[in-house]
């Protein structure tokens, strides 16, 4: 384990990260296994790429393991869930992080986008806390952490859909909260604002500039910066704070 853990409780935590193959996801994957935590990330590449990245994460201290689906599929989700819990003990923290972004003006919007779109960013989610919610009463401590974004508050010129998903995930939070709350079951919402990212990257640099125009640190944010909350609200340092949502965008939405 590394030297320097913040949250040393986290080691004693099993945590399952959505989406640990880039991004702000493998960042996170990164900092919590410097935290001594065991790490399962979920990735969509071969066995290959899969071992490579398990090491990648041991190497930051911790165990980390490896689950092979995609996250719109439940039925191999559930699969891959039961044969991990029953294999090393139950999940007592989840990060819902995969997402997508396809930014498009509502009057080019088709059906199967809006599909799309729902499905790895909201329902994939709501999924992944119905399937662990037995698996939640046999741990301890558990936290849920929602990777939403600040334009799921402001809202976005041609992000209509995506800005509903990422909503969508904040009243999924809110209800979660309420409901495990008498299970001593947290569940937050993170929106970052403009991380350095393959998201991001993909958009045109006119697009960036006037973002960066209305930040008002001046600068765009790191996946260390969304990473250093995640591990804050999945430790035991953030125990009385559950229904949350917490900006990490550089004063973006004030
Ligand atoms: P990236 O595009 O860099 O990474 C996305 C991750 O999600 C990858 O690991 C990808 O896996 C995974 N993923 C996508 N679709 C699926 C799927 N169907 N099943 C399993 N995994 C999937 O995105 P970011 O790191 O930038 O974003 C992470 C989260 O943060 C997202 O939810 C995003 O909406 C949110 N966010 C990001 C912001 C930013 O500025 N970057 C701002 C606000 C929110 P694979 O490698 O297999 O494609």
């Amino acid at each position: 384990m590394s030297s320097n853990a913040i949250f040393p409780d986290l080691k004693e935590k099993i945590i399952l990260v959505t989406g640990g193959t880039r991004g702000i996801g493998k960042t996170i994957c990164e900092s919590l296994a410097a935290q001594g935590a065991t790490v399962v990330f979920t990735t969509r590449g071969n066995p290959e790429q899969k071992e490579e990245l398990r090491r990648h994460f041991e190497t930051f201290g911790g165990k980390s393991f490896g689950l092979s689906f995609d996250v719109t599929d439940s039925k191999k989700a559930q699969e891959e869930l039961d044969r991990f819990t029953k294999e090393v003990g139950p999940i007592s923290g989840l990060v819902n992080n995969a997402g997508i972004a396809r930014d498009q003006l509502i009057m080019r919007v088709k059906s199967e986008d809006v599909d799309q779109i729902l499905n790895v960013n909201l329902k994939s989610a709501i999924m992944m806390c119905a399937l662990l919610s037995r698996n939640f009463l046999r741990a301890k401590d558990v936290s849920i952490v929602n990777i939403s974004s600040v334009v799921g508050l402001m809202g976005n010129g041609a992000q209509s859909v995506y800005a509903a998903s990422k909503a969508g995930l904040l009243g999924l939070t809110k209800s979660l909260a309420k409901e495990l709350s008498s299970r001593q079951v947290r569940c937050n919402a993170i929106c970052p604002g403009f991380i350095e990212t393959d998201m991001t990257g993909a958009l045109d640099e006119k697009v960036k500039l006037s973002y960066l125009t209305g930040i008002p640190l001046g600068k765009f944010g790191k996946t260390q910066d969304v990473a250093n909350l995640t591990c804050f609200l999945l430790s035991m340092s953030s125990s009385y704070i559950t229904g949350e949502v917490i900006k990490v965008d550089g004063g973006l939405y004030i």
